[in-house]
């Protein structure tokens, strides 16, 4: 299918924050995801986003998927014994 208004790099750099706080309109959120399906960069950067977030604490717990979770106890765990 296609989308007819595609999403540009710095679009979803402005629109990381609000989609990780869940606060994209369902459209928006399409466009996002899209992207990030079809743009490696983006992939990675919401990736960082997310664990930056978490991090400093600016996302509650609950709203962290399991999977990024998981990522961040290996990460702490380097740490300890780095
Ligand atoms: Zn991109």
């Amino acid at each position: 299918m296609l989308i007819s208004e595609d999403l540009t790099c710095q679009e979803l750099v402005e629109l990381v924050t609000e989609y990780l706080e869940g606060g994209l309109s369902s459209t928006d959120r399409d466009r996002f995801e899209q992207h990030i399906v079809l743009c490696d960069g983006c992939a990675v950067y919401l990736e960082q986003m997310r664990t930056t977030i978490s991090l400093t604490g600016s996302l509650t717990e609950e709203a962290i998927p399991a999977e990024t979770q998981a990522g961040l106890l290996g990460l702490f765990r380097d740490w300890k014994q780095g």
